[in-house]
């Protein structure tokens, strides 16, 4: 390595770099190489892009791309996906992120590329990137089928990678019945149900979602103890439970929409009963996760909420009753935080 080269710096390099990388495995995975590959094994460009339908010149370039982000594999047969593009990359892996990937091309890209708007106005951007704003974001999310799925199929894929860990980060084993509060496909309700098998799950959210989950739904467990309620939390009755679990939700929205919220699973919330939180949560100074810092930006641009400290979370839940709150970093993509009611 040459003197001048050793003085580059690189991860600034790197970074400018970025989007080119995230929009060639996006490209990659909306064209479903990896499905295609996982089925075909060592394969030519030529013939990916045949099968593909796409040009040849342009499916080269972005299988090389792809192969140098460790994304496939290079050799003289052809191209092949690695493992971790077997497991992740293709479209129908339990651990597959195809569904976040499609959500981050089709609906975070456009909502990004008004980055600049968001940070000089302080608010989501939806007009913008897609001609319309609904005066919450969800009408937004859900005015069309193939939104509302694609939006679905997104969160179904992190909560498969982060339920395990949601579920066991805290031993809920003396609750009974637990209500997951925007629970969307119930991916963590099925990995409750299985991690505590004498818990009862109800997932609750918005009429359209909940009239699009039984595609979510793993095969042979239709008799499991998860059942599905629709409603709004802001408005409508909360079913009963001695668990009120909130994933991924309060980020969504400014501190007076939680106050409503809390408010509501406050009064329903008996002693002895808890409130389990998952979210990324921050360092209370907010300088080192960049991920979260990330996600704060990505909540910026689509709603009116944020990622929050440990300390704002906790002062949220104090408001409500919620004391003794406990904090759990599980160093996947959620954190979690668990609060009996005394
Ligand atoms: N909890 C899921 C997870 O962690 O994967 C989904 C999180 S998603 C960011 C937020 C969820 O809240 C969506 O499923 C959405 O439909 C639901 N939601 C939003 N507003 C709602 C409301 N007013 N009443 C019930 N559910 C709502």
């Amino acid at each position: 390595v040459s003197q001048s080269a050793s003085k580059l710096p690189s991860k600034i390099l790197e970074l400018m770099d970025g989007f080119r990388a995230s929009k060639a495995l996006f490209v990659a995975s909306k064209l479903k190489i990896f499905d295609h590959l996982k089925d075909k094994g060592p394969a030519k460009a030529v013939d990916i892009a045949n099968d593909v339908g796409t040009s040849v010149c342009g499916t080269e370039r972005l299988l090389d791309a792809c192969a140098s982000l460790g994304l496939l594999e290079k050799t003289p047969q052809g191209y092949s996906n690695t493992d971790s593009a077997n497991t992740y990359l293709t479209s129908d892996g339990k651990y597959s992120l195809h569904g976040y990937i499609i959500h981050s091309n089709d609906h975070l890209w456009p909502l990004f590329t008004n980055l600049e708007f968001a940070v000089k106005e302080g608010s989501r951007q939806n007009h913008r990137a897609f001609g319309k704003k609904a005066d919450d974001l969800f009408k937004d999310y859900y005015h069309s089928q193939e939104v509302n799925q694609r939006f679905m199929a997104a969160m179904h894929s992190i909560a498969h990678l982060t339920a395990r860990d949601v579920a066991t980060a805290f031993d809920l084993s003396q609750f009974k019945s637990a209500c997951d509060l925007g629970g969307c496909t119930g991916a963590l309700a099925y990995e409750l149900v299985q991690v505590y098998p004498n818990l009862k799950v109800t997932v609750f959210d918005l009429p359209e979602v909940i009239a699009n989950t039984s595609y979510f739904q793993p095969s042979g467990q239709h008799t499991a103890p998860v059942t599905f309620v629709s409603g709004d939390f802001f408005k409508d009755n909360l079913p009963e439970a001695d668990l009120y679990i909130l994933s991924r939700v309060l980020h969504d929205w400014p501190d007076e929409k939680i106050h409503v919220l809390l408010s509501k699973v406050s009064a329903v919330c008996r002693p002895g009963c808890a409130i389990l939180l998952a979210e990324m949560v921050l360092d209370d100074e907010k300088k080192n996760r960049s991920t979260a810092l990330l996600q704060s930006l990505n909540m910026l641009v689509q709603t009116e909420g944020k990622e929050r400290s440990g300390s704002e979370y906790q002062a949220l839940l104090k408001q409500h009753g919620f004391k003794n709150v406990k904090i759990r970093i599980t160093g996947n993509l959620l954190d979690v935080i668990l609060c009996v009611k005394t």
